[in-house]
């Protein structure tokens, strides 16, 4: 075996998003050793793309919002099936967490009276995203590196290092997560991608903050990172991973030219009065209006006109519906044959504010359609279509610690689950990450306090050369399969079989033709050496997207109802039997495959549960259920 780079810390958070950072952040202030680990470049990662906002109830542009409006609203979205737990704290902490965000040095866009100003965003009751025009997670990233180098400074000033507590390691990426004896976290192994040097991590706490799957699907938002890594690692270390057939396929992508298919159009478009129709001129949403929304919705053009001025008078327009009602819609027309020439539908600004407004409010949009498909979008409409993501699914997490099932192991961000349910709003993400994110770092901290000063748990030498082994396999192998040939077959089979609308036997079909692909895995080569090598690292990703497809494809044709970003053809509605349910996916006893349960969903506290009319809950909750709640009440 080769000698190993080893580095020894308390906490290691894998990932460098929004989720990392607030962690990273928050076990260093709870006075812990603390490396980040990036995959990509550091500052490079979905959270900077975001553009929308943060949803936070802090009520600056609308009085009437508090933390139980954007607690109902998160639920709703989710269809309930989110954990309510995390809905509740997530509801109530996020506007400490902006307001934590300005301290260090973030500036948002502002109210006339100078607040911090809040934007409309589909499922959101009031206007309740923080931002900065449409480059939010930008801001989010700057401030929070910034913060991290200002610790760094302190640190500094006090031991004349400046990494010695928190330190960054870039474009290095995590292959596997390492126990000890008693099941116990004891540190990670991986590599640096430039010289292809493997590096081992000692550490008693590990956070997973990786992010999404994206990369699984041919059309997605996601870039190339994005391979359910923490997802896959969880897993494969003995944590569960809950509900992952649960994916958001966001209504706006662009869909031409080819080589951009997938980027996101951010929802501020259609938040900011942009509409769809479809080649007919319509506007489609109209019909799409499904019962459970039907009341708080617009039943004319006039009607949604109206209210971007008047909010309090009028119901707001279809087209900001939670997002997986307006992907359907979308898939709908294309399929009935009233697509753009593309496979899409129209999106247009253009007819609704000026052009000076257009370029101010949404300055990214702007430049992207101009620079990347010559469409000026004050004067045209945009194409755009569905577009795989974000993953609703994700490691199994205790709500107020983050903690998975593996002591030591946590998650937050994106790749943990229950937040958000069967779907997530628009700009819940980034409240997300800054409200778990830091409970993840404070309960990792707590956790290694609590193991004492013998307690750290050790890495057996025989478990990291077993990773170093498995990392090497593809190059020992130059003449194996191309790894790109195998990854494209895979997103060919998930996007096509495992999409937006899900039948059976197509879903089947994906499972049978992932098992098909775990020898051809085996089998994958890289040619050409260590140093930076992308061939090699795609291999190395396809084991990663090959578990987390499985979990995904395996959910999907268990579930049999529509809900949220889960679309069952042969069972099209949402069924109260199903939504107490979790479906849970953890690694087989052999670790060959993946095992597959249910789970019952956490009993929503009454108290929380008072928040709704029980004409809502009617459409959600069993009769069995509504019988306890109606006794509870009486
Ligand atoms: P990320 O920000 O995705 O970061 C993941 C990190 O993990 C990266 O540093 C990556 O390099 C690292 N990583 C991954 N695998 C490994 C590995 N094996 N080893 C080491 N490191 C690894 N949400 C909103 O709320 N509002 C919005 O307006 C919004 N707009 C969006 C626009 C776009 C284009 C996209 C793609 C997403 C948007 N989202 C939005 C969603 C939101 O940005 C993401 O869900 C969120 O940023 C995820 O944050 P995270 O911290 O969990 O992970």
């Amino acid at each position: 075996a080769e000698s190993i780079e080893r580095h020894s810390y308390d906490v290691v958070v894998i990932g460098a998003g929004g989720a990392g950072l607030r962690a990273a952040i928050e076990a260093r202030h709870s006075g812990k050793r603390v490396a980040i680990i990036s995959k990509s470049l550091f500052g490079k990662a979905h959270t900077v793309m975001a553009e929308g906002g943060a949803a936070a109830a802090m009520g600056n542009v609308n009085s009437k919002d508090n933390w139980q409006v954007h607690f109902r609203d998160t639920m709703r979205g989710g269809k309930f099936l989110n954990h309510f737990r995390m809905a509740e704290l997530h509801a109530k902490e996020a506007p400490d967490r902006i307001w934590e965000l300005e301290a260090w040095g973030a500036l948002f866009d502002r109210t006339k009276e100078g607040k911090i100003s809040q934007r409309n965003f589909g499922g959101h009751e009031y206007p309740r995203l923080a931002h900065v025009g449409d480059r939010t997670g930008l801001e989010l990233i700057r401030t929070l590196q910034q913060r991290v180098v200002a610790l760094q400074q302190e640190d500094q000033a006090a031991s004349g290092e400046y990494d010695g507590s928190l330190r960054v390691f870039a474009e290095t990426t995590i292959v596997r997560l390492l126990k000890d004896e008693q099941g116990r976290i004891a540190g990670a192994v991986g590599y640096y991608r430039e010289t292809g040097q493997f590096v081992l991590f000692e550490a008693p706490a590990v956070i997973m903050a990786t992010g999404g799957i994206g990369r699984s699907y041919t059309v997605t938002s996601n870039s190339w990172e994005y391979t359910g890594d923490g997802h896959a690692l969880a897993l494969l270390a003995g944590a569960a991973l809950v509900n992952m057939e649960f994916i958001q396929f966001h209504p706006t992508g662009m869909v031409w030219p080819p080589s951009v298919k997938g980027i996101l159009v951010t929802e501020s478009v259609r938040g900011d009065g942009g509409v769809l129709r479809n080649s007919e001129g319509k506007r489609f949403m109209f019909d799409y209006v499904p019962d459970v929304f039907r009341k708080q919705y617009a039943e004319t053009e006039d009607e949604a006109d109206r209210w971007y001025d008047d909010q309090e008078n009028n119901r707001r327009p279809p087209e900001l519906l939670p997002r997986d009602e307006v992907a359907r819609s979308i898939n709908s027309e294309v399929k009935a044959g009233r697509g753009t020439p593309n496979g899409g539908v129209y999106l247009d600004v253009s007819t609704r504010l000026p052009a000076e407004e257009i370029r101010r409010r949404l300055p990214s949009m702007y430049h992207q359609f101009k620079e990347l498909a010559d469409v000026d979008i004050t004067a045209q409409p945009m194409e755009v279509g569905p577009t795989c993501h974000y993953v609703m699914g994700g490691i199994e997490v205790d709500p107020d610690t983050q903690g998975t099932k593996v002591p030591g192991l946590y998650a937050a961000g994106e790749c943990s689950g229950g937040m958000h349910g069967s779907n997530r709003l628009g700009g819940n993400s980034l409240s997300d990450l800054l409200v778990f994110g830091r409970r993840a770092g404070l309960h990792a901290a707590e956790y290694v306090d609590g193991l004492g000063a013998s307690g750290a748990p050790a890495v057996a030498q025989a478990d990291v050369d077993a990773a170093v082994e498995e990392a090497l396999a593809p190059l020992a192998n130059p003449d194996g399969e191309n790894p790109y040939t195998l990854h494209h077959d895979l997103q060919v089979a998930m996007n096509t079989l495992v999409g937006i609308i899900r039948k059976p036997e197509e879903v089947s079909e994906a499972l049978t033709k992932l098992e098909d692909f775990k020898p051809r895995h085996k089998k994958v080569g890289s040619v050409g050496g260590r140093r930076f090598n992308p061939g090699w690292h795609v291999a190395l990703d396809l084991r990663n997207m090959l578990i987390v497809s499985e979990c995904v494809a395996k959910a999907a044709l268990e579930r049999e109802e529509s809900r949220g970003g889960h679309t069952r053809d042969d069972f099209p509605a949402m069924s109260s039997k199903w939504r107490q349910v979790n479906l849970i996916c953890s690694l087989s006893e052999d670790g060959a495959g993946i095992d597959l349960l249910h789970q019952p969903i956490p009993t929503i506290r009454p108290d929380l549960l008072g928040l709704f009319e029980m004409s809502e809950l009617k459409k959600y909750f069993t009769d069995e259920e509504l019988a306890v709640l109606g006794a509870d009440s009486a």
